[in-house]
């Protein structure tokens, strides 16, 4: 089930600021309020998901192109088009935890500013 309360839905509704990189019609990127690198912008879709899997089997198609687009566009913006890390938190375990239940990916290249570890656990 869908959180409508989690920050990101409150963030793409208007309710709380972020620092916008792009935006389409179904998704938009902004900056990471906590960065590991020099570039870290998270990319989501408007539409309520949850994880990537929901996104993947739920969202219409045009949600879908509108993404990819997205996170496209957001890597040509911040210059990592040839060199970056895409990660995509689904739920929790030992070495992956998804502290914010919206589809999102993080977009991380530059320079090192924390650990790896510290998105990824
Ligand atoms: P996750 O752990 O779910 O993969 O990643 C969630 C990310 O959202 C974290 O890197 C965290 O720093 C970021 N984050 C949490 N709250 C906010 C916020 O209010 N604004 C922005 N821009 N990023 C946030």
């Amino acid at each position: 089930m869908y959180d409508k309360n989690n920050i990101f839905a409150k963030i793409i509704r208007g309710e709380i600021p972020c620092n916008r990189v792009y935006e389409n019609d179904f998704a938009m990127s902004f900056y990471d309020v906590n960065p590991i690198a020099s570039t870290h912008v998270l990319v989501v879709p408007k539409g309520e998901y949850k994880n990537m899997f929901e996104f993947v089997n739920n969202a219409s198609a045009q949600e879908q192109a509108d993404f990819w687009s997205c996170l496209t566009e957001t890597a040509r913006i911040e210059n990592c088009i040839d060199g970056c890390n895409l990660i995509a938190n689904v739920g929790n375990g030992t070495f992956f935890y998804q502290s914010v239940p919206h589809f999102h990916i993080h977009l991380i290249a530059g320079d090192k500013k924390q650990d790896f570890s510290d998105i990824a656990k």
